[in-house]
């Protein structure tokens, strides 16, 4: 499965978070204690549209798509020169397919900052140079064979090209997922290296009331991380919420002024940022999201169930979920002609509620 990997300063919230995180993990139903590891967390993606889509065929249960996250303890200064757990940090760092950075924009005076005050800016870039000397030492390594391979044929200009161009962003002090636009960064000749800096980036601000509550303030902080997206939240709170029924947890998020809880925005901010989405399927049994990487074929999406699917894919009957609802059920669905056969070239879409047809 696709993983985040959760990296922040010391004394930021990350443990917090992450304590929530696997304690929501713990108690959803779908995860034996045993298959979960302790610097993992899975949690649910919320979807509104499961509730329906279980009450329409009368499920008796509901399993949501997931999304994975990794605690990467230990980035400090220094980290890209091995110190401290530095060497460990970058090798965790390069399984995960996206990054998404602590960044605490709380004050409080009995939590001590690392750097002495509380200063965002300052500490995405403490964590983002540690991130680009690690790239510009895997640039520094690949160039020269790379160079010697293009003079005997054995690599393309265009590759080394690409390099060239990349290591100039991270000189320049930026990194590669922020300058894919701006620099016209050649992403696929740089895939191989696996920079650490190409990575999708997700900034999770762990804030404090006044920041919570002020959509200019969180406007300042998007807009200095974007393209990468921000979510905000209150570590803390999560961490509160997660103990709570859910009836509890709805009213302590509104006496905060919150329609979602921080946890769900990352969930699905995180979802989409490692491109993924989901597509629907329900019966008596149960109704489940499943999940597939964006733009996956149906017979791609077969193969997520299982592997005989994919192989003996014949077609798949898909309605879109809100078509579905409005029907009321699948007979008056297809009685109106929502349904549709789709073949081996069509394209999933979210929202897709499928039933697939295939030989064993
Ligand atoms: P880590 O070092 O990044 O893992 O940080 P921790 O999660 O251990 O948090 C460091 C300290 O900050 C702990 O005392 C937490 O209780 C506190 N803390 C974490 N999140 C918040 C927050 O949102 N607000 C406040 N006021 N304190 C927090």
């Amino acid at each position: 499965a696709l993983t985040i990997g959760i990296v922040g300063l010391p004394n930021v919230g990350k443990s917090t978070l992450f304590n929530a995180l696997t304690r929501q993990s713990i108690l959803a139903a779908n995860y034996p204690f045993a298959t979960i590891e302790p610097n993992v967390g899975i949690v649910n993606l919320p979807d509104e549209r499961l509730d329906a889509l279980a009450k329409i065929f009368g499920s008796q249960k509901i399993l949501p798509a997931t999304v994975s996250f990794v605690d990467i303890a230990g980035i400090v200064k220094g980290a890209s020169e091995g110190e401290g757990l530095g060497n460990q940090f970058l090798a965790t760092i390069r399984e995960a397919h996206a990054i998404a950075q602590v960044v605490r924009v709380f004050e409080d005076e009995n939590v001590i900052h690392v750097d002495g005050k509380v200063d965002p800016t300052s500490d995405m870039e403490t964590i983002n140079t540690e991130l680009i000397l690690a790239d510009l030492q895997t640039m520094e390594n690949a160039i020269p064979k790379l160079e010697k391979q293009v003079k005997g044929r054995k690599a393309e200009q265009a590759t080394l090209d690409a390099y060239l161009n990349a290591q100039k962003t991270l000189e320049r002090g930026d990194t590669i997922f922020s300058s894919i636009t701006k620099d016209k960064l050649d992403m696929e000749h740089l895939g191989q290296l696996n920079l650490l800096t190409a990575k999708p980036f997700i900034y999770v601000f762990n804030a404090d009331e006044a920041v919570l509550n002020s959509a200019e303030k969180q406007a300042e902080l998007a807009e200095l991380v974007a393209p990468a997206d921000a979510v905000f939240l209150d570590a803390k709170l999560e961490a509160d919420l997660v103990e709570l029924s859910e009836e509890e947890a709805r009213e302590m998020l509104e006496l905060n002024g919150q329609e979602e809880s921080g946890m769900d925005q990352l969930a699905r901010v995180g979802f989409s940022t490692l491109g993924l989405q989901t597509y629907l399927t329900a019966g008596p049994k149960e109704t489940r999201a499943w999940t597939v990487n964006q733009g996956a074929t149906a017979p791609e999406a077969a193969g997520v169930i299982h592997t005989d699917f994919q192989r003996g894919f014949i077609k798949a009957e898909i309605v879109n979920f809100d078509d579905l609802v409005a029907a009321g059920s699948m007979a008056d669905a297809k009685a109106a002609g929502k349904v549709r056969i789709e073949g081996k070239e069509y394209i999933m879409k979210d929202g897709d509620v499928v039933e697939f047809r295939f030989n064993v």
